[in-house]
């Protein structure tokens, strides 16, 4: 059996949206900048994907939703616009999260290197910003919030609403990285109090390559990429028209069946956490309410998440481990990390990401393969060795 079982690394390409890509490949290749009908037909069609866009985020108008080539694009240009904007009024400090992205955190690294301050919030062990936290580490120079909608690694969803509210009652931009909630949970700018909001298409079902960046109407927004005047002069670049037209259909696709999907997928999220946390020595990480439907994260004891994941590979089953694995290294995740996970536990990690393509059957592969691997690869673990012999102490 191949089982998918890594959704929030990717997901595959819904039929609806391949439809509504293709004919913009093949017979309607026009650039929507040129004047004549067969160019024309192309830019309304890319405006009719920003009206869709803009009404499943609840966005006040159409041009409010920037296309971009990806979430890490948008998340780059979000933030480095606020940094400038903010700088030139003499505030440089930026707060957000210790479990962002890296399209996130390495921004704010290469801001801190131009000069500006960082703060970055502590997570709870369940995986959850505290407003007021936020609340006390915003200051009078702050010139940008940005806290993730949903974390990529363990799911949980944090307290968006909360904060937004807390910067617009400071005057100061909120931005939300919401690439592993948009398409999966319901999303609305406004009630959210969201002022900038990044998407990526191949989270929800549709092609890679493209994503949006919603920017609430009186933020001003800086260009990322300089050229010509497409997107408002806001992102210059011919734009991707079958990709935006694929992301537009995906998203309102997603948006239709919300309920519905996050109904079933919750379901079968829930049999894997009462499944696996069956196994002996091991914990799920994060809140078990506050998360997307599909995410589940757990720790091992005794074992290396990379070892698992070949062995799950083996069996058919694609996972993540949600380590670094930067150039081999076995770091553990910054994620979990931050949940306050020690070390040897958060390098056993396995992230399984379901979604409403993955069928019951799938479920039961899962829950028959992976209690079998962990049990096979701690025999022959040192490490569990010392775990089950009594000269180490379990954590979990
Ligand atoms: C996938 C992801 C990104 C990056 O999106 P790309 O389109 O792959 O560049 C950013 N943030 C989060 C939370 C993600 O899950």
């Amino acid at each position: 059996m191949f089982v998918y079982a890594d959704n929030a690394a990717t997901t595959a390409v819904s039929s609806f949206a391949l439809e509504a890509m293709l004919p913009w490949l093949t017979e309607k290749y026009g650039n929507p900048s040129s004047l004549y009908g067969f160019g024309q037909e192309a830019r309304e069609a890319v405006e009719k994907a920003r009206r869709t866009v803009a009404s499943c985020l609840g966005a006040a108008s159409a041009g409010e939703i920037c296309f971009t080539s990806c979430g890490t694009e948008s998340d780059n240009q979000a933030i480095t616009s606020c940094a400038r904007l903010g700088a030139r009024k003499g505030k440089k400090h930026i707060l957000s999260t210790r479990f962002e992205h890296h399209a996130v955190l390495h921004t704010l690294k290469k801001l801190e290197k131009d000069g500006f301050e960082v703060t970055l919030l502590d997570v709870r062990d369940d995986g959850v910003v505290r407003p007021e936290e936020a609340a006390a580490a915003i200051r009078d120079d702050t010139c940008l919030v940005t806290v993730m909608l949903a974390n990529n690694e363990v799911g949980t969803i944090q307290p968006v609403a909360e904060i937004g509210a807390l910067c617009r009652e400071r005057g100061i931009p909120f931005h939300t990285d919401a690439v592993q909630a948009v398409g999966h949970i319901p999303v609305d700018v406004a009630k959210m109090n969201i002022d900038l909001l990044s998407l990526s298409g191949h989270k929800f079902h549709a092609p890679k390559g493209v994503g949006a960046l919603y920017v609430r109407r009186g933020i001003p927004l800086l260009p990322f990429l300089e050229g010509g005047a497409q997107e408002r002069g806001k992102r210059a670049g011919t734009e991707n028209v079958a990709g935006i037209l694929a992301l537009a259909a995906a998203l309102q696709e997603a948006c239709a069946k919300l309920d519905e999907n996050m109904a079933r997928v919750t379901a079968m999220r829930d049999r894997l956490i009462t499944g696996l946390s069956k196994i002996p020595h091991s914990r799920v990480n994060g809140s078990p309410e506050r998360r997307v439907p599909g995410t589940v994260n757990l720790c091992f004891e005794g074992i290396e998440g990379e070892n698992l994941l070949l062995a799950l590979d083996r069996e058919g089953i694609c996972a993540s481990s949600g380590s670094a694995c930067a150039s081999g290294s076995l770091d553990p995740s910054h994620v979990l990390l931050s949940l306050g996970i020690p070390y040897e536990l958060a390098r056993g990690s396995l992230r399984l990401s379901i979604g409403e393509y993955n069928s019951d059957e799938e479920i039961d592969c899962i829950l028959e393969t992976v209690p079998r691997t962990v049990e096979s690869l701690r025999s022959l673990s040192p490490l569990w060795k010392e775990y089950a012999e009594g000269r180490r102490e379990h954590l979990c």
